[in-house]
């Protein structure tokens, strides 16, 4: 078990677009049970490789549902359904969250961990994972999609709205 330091906004590499893994190797089978450790130590439910510094095309999830945790190489999404809104956060931009619009489903393609194809149907908080960490390969955050962002402070809800500050 290793934890990788997160890191955090506004470090450069979290805007930068991650390569696409090409081989697996033992080397991005150890990085992706990392990420595991270090999601499941920060209590998050998804994580990017660019988020502990490295620009590979490596995500993991885990939305508490009969899905468990996933550990998927070259994501891509390949059809989205529906729409959801609400709250999102970012383990990369601790104290904030951003109301965001995102597909309610989403059919996810990508490799496993041992390189087999691996295609997941996500509903609710796991296609809003998917869709979140995908978007990190990409360079993009949730404030840059959010359509408002604003201070989470757990000791003082109701949040209070950037906007109104
Ligand atoms: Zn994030």
């Amino acid at each position: 078990m290793a934890i990788r330091i997160i890191v955090k906004e506004p470090d450069e590499v979290l805007h930068k677009k991650a390569k696409e893994v090409t081989k697996i190797t033992p080397n991005v089978q150890k990085l992706l049970d990392d990420m595991a450790d270090t999601m499941y130590d920060a209590d998050g439910v998804g994580l990017a490789a660019p988020q502990v510094g490295i620009l590979k095309r490596l995500i993991v999830v885990d939305a508490g549902d009969e899905h468990g945790l996933i550990k998927m190489i070259n994501p891509e999404i390949l059809e989205s359904e529906g729409e959801q809104f609400g709250p999102e956060g970012c383990l990369s931009i601790p104290g904030w969250n951003g109301d965001v619009r995102r597909a309610e489903q989403v059919k996810v393609k990508g490799l496993d961990r041992e390189g087999n194809e691996l295609i997941v149907i996500a509903t609710g908080l796991l296609s809003r994972a998917f869709q979140h960490e995908i978007d990190h390969l990409n360079g993009v955050l949730f404030t840059d999609v959010a359509e408002r962002v604003y201070e989470f402070d757990p000791n003082r809800p109701p949040r209070r709205e950037l906007e109104n500050r």
